[in-house]
C-alpha cells in the first residue's frame, strides 16, 4: 500500500502532527511530496501537505486521501525540511509554517485552469470535447468528463498543458491578442503579390508580418499601420495569419531602461567583494556582515557578485525591506539583469505576486528582489543570498510563524552551500559582534564612491527655545533653514518618528525621563490609576508631579502627531505646499508612490512624514533634512531605542544632498547630550556600538543573553493576571539560574481590542531549557485557548514590546 504523510491544515497543537492517509491506485502517479490534497478528517474534509511517502504505516486502517489539489509540487524538498525548522524554531503550527512560503493565492478560494500549450490536434481525443477550439478552461470541466488524474499528470508532463490557479472573483490570467503566421514564408509573399490595389491594407498587414520573425501583438500592428481590426479579420478568414491569446505577466513594470554595466570597483569594495567571489566560486556557506556608510557602493557590490552567481548558472535572493523596495531599487537590478528578476512586494496583488512566484517555479527568472517573505522562493539551485539594510525590524515576521529571515538565509545558504551577504550602514548589535567575534565575516566600506562628505548635523537644544520663550514645535534655527530652502527654491524633508504610542513622560525644562533602575527602559505612563509602570519587570511609582531632577512642574506626556505638525508647520509657513506621509496618508494602495511622485516632480516644497520616509529616497533637490524630535525615539520602552535612534538618524541624513548640492540636518531633542545623538551626529557608529555594548551586558540584553517574550490575554483582568502568574511561576521550575525570568507585567498598551494584555520575559543563554519549559506552558494552556479565550504567543528574538 501506498502512504503519504500529511500535515493537515488544522491549527491545534493536539493535531500538529503528520497523519498517514491511504493512497489510492488512481492518484498513486500524483501523489508527491510538496502537493496539497483534500483528506478527511473527523466528519470534516480538510487541505493538507503531502510532506512525505512510503510503502508502510504504523497503523493498520488508513483512510484514503479523497483528491489531489495540485498537479506539480509547489513545495521542494528543500522548503518542505525547512518547515519542519521553522516549526520548531518558531514554535508555530506546521500548517502555518508551510502556508508562510507560498504566495497568497494558495491560501485564496481559487479556481484552476487549464491551458494549452501544444495544439488540441495533439491531445486525446476525449479532450477535444472539451476544449472545442479553446486554449484556456476550467479544471473542473476535466473533472466532468472523467478524465483521470494519471492522464493529467502525463500531460503536464510532456508540455501540452498546464494547471494555473486563478484567484476566484479576481483578475483571470491577463492575456493579450497576438498575430503570428498562419502559412511559410513564401506562401505568404505569393499572397501579397496576389493582392490587388483595391486591398492596400492587406498588403501592408502582410508587409508587416513578413518582417516579423515570431508573433506580434494586435495593439501594436493596428497603432503602427494606423488601420482597424478589418483588415487583419480579413487575412484570418483567408487563412494567412492566426489571432491567438497569449498570457502577459502582470504587475511591475518592466520598465526597459537602459542596461546597465558593471562600474569599475573602487580598492574598498575590490577588497570586500573578493571574499564574496571566492566563497561563491568554492560552494562555500559564509556568512558575511558588510558594513558601509551610506553612498559606499554597497549595491554595486551585490550586483557584481550576483552576477558571479549567475555565471555559474545559479540563483539569487536579494531582500530589500518594503519600504525601501521603490521603483528606483528596483530599476537597479532589472537594468543589470532585465528578465531574470521577479520582483515581491507587498503592493502587488494576489494575482500579481503569483505571477511573480511563478517565474521563479518555472525556472524562468534567476533573481528575486523582494521583501521578507522573498527569503522562501523555491529556487533550487541558490548562489547566493544578499539582505540589504539587514538592521531593519521588518525582516522579522510579528504573525506566526515568527521568523527573522536572517536565520532562515542561514539555513538556506548553509544548505545551498553558498555566501548569505547581510549589507548595512548601521549593523545590529548582534550582528557587528558576531562580526567582532569572527562568527560572521566583517567586510567594511568606509568611504563613499564619489568622495563626498556626509551632511553637516546639528543638535538644537529645545529646552533652551522653551528658556527663550519659543512655544513652537520648531525652533529659530530649523524656521530659518526652511525658509532658506523655499526661498531657493529647494526642498525639505521633515522627519517626526511615531512608532506604536509615546507613552513615556519628560521634563521640558531640563529633558528629565523616568527610567526603571532595573531595566534601563523609560517607564510608562498608566492613564488609568495615573502610574509609571516598567513593563519589562513590572515594577512601578506613582507619577511625579515635579520633575526628580529640576523640579520644574513642566513634566509631561510627551507626542505630537503629524497632523498636528502638519496645521503648526502650514501656520508658521502659510505659503509652503506641503505633502504629509504618514500611515493615514498612505493607505491606500499606490498612494505611497503617488506622494513621492509629487514630492519629486517638485509640486511641493515640504515633505512631512514619519520614519517611512527615512529609507531610500532620493531626490536631488532635497538640501534639508529636519528631525522634529528625537526623543520620541529615544525613549520609547524598548532596549532597543538608542539602537534603533542611531539607525534612523544615520538614515535619514541620508536624504540631503545626495547630489550636487550640498545638504543639512537639523535634529531638535531636549536630551542633546544623549550619547546616541552626539555619536549619530559624528556617524561614529564604532564608538556608538561600544557604548551600547556595555549597557547590554550591565542589563543582560541582546547579544549577551537571547530573549523570548510570552504574551498573555484575555478579556478579564483578573483571569489573565491569574494565569500570568501561573505561567511565570511554571517557567521560574523549570529554569536554572542562567536563566531570568521577568515579570508577569502589563504591556505597554494594557488594552487592545477589549483584551487585557501582559507579559513575560526570559533571558537566556541555552535554549534546551527555555523549550522545555515553554513546551510545558504550551501543554497545560493552548488547550485553554479555545475553551477559556485565553491567548498565547511566543516570541523569539522579539522586536515589539508593545
Ligand atoms: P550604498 O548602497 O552603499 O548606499 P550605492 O551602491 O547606492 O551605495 O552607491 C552610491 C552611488 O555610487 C550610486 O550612484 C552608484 O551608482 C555609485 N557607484 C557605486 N560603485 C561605483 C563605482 N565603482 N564607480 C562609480 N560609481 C559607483
Ligand atoms: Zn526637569
Ligand atoms: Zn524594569
Amino acid at each position: 500500500m501506498k502512504v503519504a504523510k500529511v500535515v493537515v491544515d488544522v491549527a491545534a497543537s493536539a493535531i500538529d502532527s503528520l497523519f498517514d492517509y491511504e493512497i489510492p491506485t488512481y492518484i498513486q502517479s500524483v501523489v508527491k511530496p510538496g502537493i496539497r490534497v483534500i483528506v478527511p478528517f473527523g466528519p470534516r474534509k480538510v487541505m493538507g501537505f503531502v510532506v512525505e511517502t512510503t510503502d508502510h504505516s504504523e497503523f493498520d486502517r488508513l483512510k484514503p486521501i479523497d483528491s489531489v489539489m495540485d498537479y506539480q509540487p509547489i513545495l521542494t524538498p528543500e522548503l518542505i525540511d525547512l518547515s519542519k525548522w521553522l516549526q520548531e524554531q518558531t514554535l508555530c503550527f506546521r500548517v502555518s509554517a508551510l502556508q508562510a512560503m507560498l504566495p497568497a493565492v494558495f491560501k485564496a478560494k481559487y479556481e484552476k485552469e487549464i491551458w494549452l500549450l501544444t495544439d488540441e490536434e495533439e491531445l486525446p481525443d476525449a479532450w477535444r470535447l472539451i476544449t472545442q477550439g479553446r486554449e484556456v478552461f476550467l479544471f473542473q470541466e476535466l473533472e466532468e468528463a472523467n478524465i483521470s488524474p494519471q492522464e493529467i499528470t502525463q500531460l503536464i508532463k510532456e508540455g501540452q498543458i498546464e494547471v494555473r490557479y486563478v484567484v476566484k472573483g479576481q483578475n483571470r490570467v491577463k492575456t493579450d491578442t497576438y498575430v503570428e503566421h498562419s502559412v511559410d514564408l513564401p506562401r505568404l509573399i505569393e499572397h501579397q503579390e496576389e493582392l490587388g490595389k483595391q486591398a492596400r491594407k492587406q498588403y501592408d498587414v502582410l508587409d508587416y508580418m513578413i518582417k516579423q520573425e515570431n508573433s506580434v501583438r494586435l495593439k501594436e500592428l493596428l497603432e503602427q499601420l494606423q488601420i482597424t481590426r478589418a483588415p487583419v479579420k480579413a487575412l484570418e478568414r483567408k487563412g494567412l495569419i492566426k489571432l491567438v491569446q497569449k498570457e502577459v505577466y502582470r504587475g511591475p513594470d518592466t520598465n526597459r531602461d537602459e542596461h546597465s554595466y558593471p562600474l569599475p570597483l573602487t580598492t574598498q569594495q575590490r577588497q570586500v567583494i573578493s571574499p564574496i567571489l571566492k566563497s561563491i566560486e568554492q560552494n562555500q556557506h559564509d556568512m558575511f556582515l558588510l558594513h558601509g556608510i551610506t553612498g559606499s557602493g554597497k549595491t554595486e557590490v551585490y550586483l557584481q557578485s550576483i552576477e558571479q552567481v549567475l555565471k555559474q548558472g545559479k540563483e539569487a535572493i536579494v531582500l530589500v525591506p518594503e519600504i525601501a523596495l521603490t521603483p528606483q531599487m528596483v530599476t537597479r537590478f532589472k537594468s543589470r539583469f532585465g528578465d531574470e528578476v521577479a520582483v515581491l512586494h507587498s503592493g502587488l496583488s494576489t494575482g500579481e505576486k503569483y505571477d511573480e512566484w511563478r517565474k521563479i517555479h518555472r525556472k524562468e527568472v534567476r533573481v528575486v528582489v523582494g521583501a521578507r517573505s522573498a527569503i522562501f522562493a523555491p529556487f533550487e539551485n541558490l548562489g547566493i543570498i544578499i539582505i540589504d539594510e539587514e538592521h531593519e525590524t521588518t525582516y522579522k515576521q510579528e504573525d506566526y510563524p515568527k521568523y527573522h529571515a536572517r536565520e532562515v538565509a542561514k539555513y538556506r545558504g548553509d544548505y545551498h552551500d553558498c555566501p548569505v551577504v547581510l549589507g548595512s550602514a548601521t549593523p545590529t548589535l548582534e550582528s557587528y559582534a558576531r562580526a567582532l567575534k569572527g562568527v560572521y565575516h566583517l567586510l567594511e566600506l568606509t568611504e563613499r564612491v564619489n568622495e563626498q562628505s556626509l551632511p553637516h548635523m546639528e543638535i538644537v537644544d529645545m529646552r533652551k527655545e522653551l528658556e527663550k520663550g519659543n512655544r513652537t514645535m520648531f525652533s529659530d534655527l530649523l524656521v530659518e533653514a526652511i525658509n532658506k530652502r523655499i526661498n531657493n527654491g529647494e526642498q525639505v524633508v521633515l522627519m517626526l518618528n511615531r512608532r506604536g504610542y509615546s507613552t513615556f513622560v519628560m521634563c521640558r525644562e531640563c529633558g528629565e525621563t523616568v527610567q526603571c533602575s532595573h531595566c534601563d527602559i523609560s517607564m510608562t505612563y498608566h492613564r488609568t490609576n495615573h502610574r509609571l509602570k516598567c513593563h519589562y519587570c513590572g515594577d512601578e511609582h506613582p507619577m511625579p508631579n515635579q520633575c526628580p531632577n529640576c523640579e520644574s512642574d513642566a513634566i509631561r506626556f510627551f507626542g505630537t502627531g503629524t497632523q498636528k505638525v502638519e496645521e503648526a508647520l502650514q501656520q508658521q509657513f502659510e505659503h509652503a505646499r506641503i505633502i504629509r506621509m504618514d500611515v493615514d496618508t498612505t493607505s491606500r494602495k499606490g498612494a505611497h508612490e503617488k506622494l513621492l511622485k509629487k514630492f519629486g516632480n517638485h509640486e511641493a516644497d515640504i515633505l512631512l512624514g514619519t520614519q517611512m520616509i527615512a529609507k531610500g529616497l532620493d531626490f536631488e533637490n532635497v538640501t534639508l533634512v529636519g528631525v522634529i524630535a528625537a526623543d520620541t525615539m529615544l525613549h520609547l520602552p524598548d532596549f532597543r531605542a538608542a539602537e534603533k535612534s542611531f539607525q534612523l538618524l544615520t538614515q535619514v541624513s541620508g536624504r540631503a544632498g545626495r547630489h550636487e548640492l550640498p545638504g543639512e540636518v537639523i535634529v531638535q531633542t531636549y536630551t542633546p547630550e544623549h550619547y546616541t545623538v552626539e555619536l549619530a551626529a559624528n556617524y561614529d557608529y564604532q564608538a556608538f556600538f561600544q557604548r551600547e555594548m556595555q549597557i547590554r551586558k550591565r542589563f543582560a540584553y541582546p547579544p549577551y543573553f537571547y530573549l523570548v517574550l510570552i504574551n498573555i490575554s484575555h478579556e478579564n483582568h483578573v483571569k489573565v493576571v491569574e494565569a500570568s502568574q501561573q505561567i511565570a511561576n511554571m517557567l521560574a521550575r523549570e529554569l536554572s539560574a542562567e536563566s531570568q525570568l521577568m515579570g508577569p507585567s502589563p504591556s505597554p498598551m494594557l488594552r487592545i481590542k477589549d483584551r487585557y494584555r501582559y507579559q513575560c520575559m526570559i533571558k537566556y543563554k541555552k535554549r534546551e531549557e527555555v523549550d522545555v519549559a515553554l513546551q510545558n506552558v504550551l501543554a497545560t494552556f493552548q488547550k485553554d485557548v479555545n475553551k477559556n479565550d485565553l491567548y498565547l504567543t511566543i516570541d523569539f528574538e522579539p522586536y515589539y514590546f508593545m
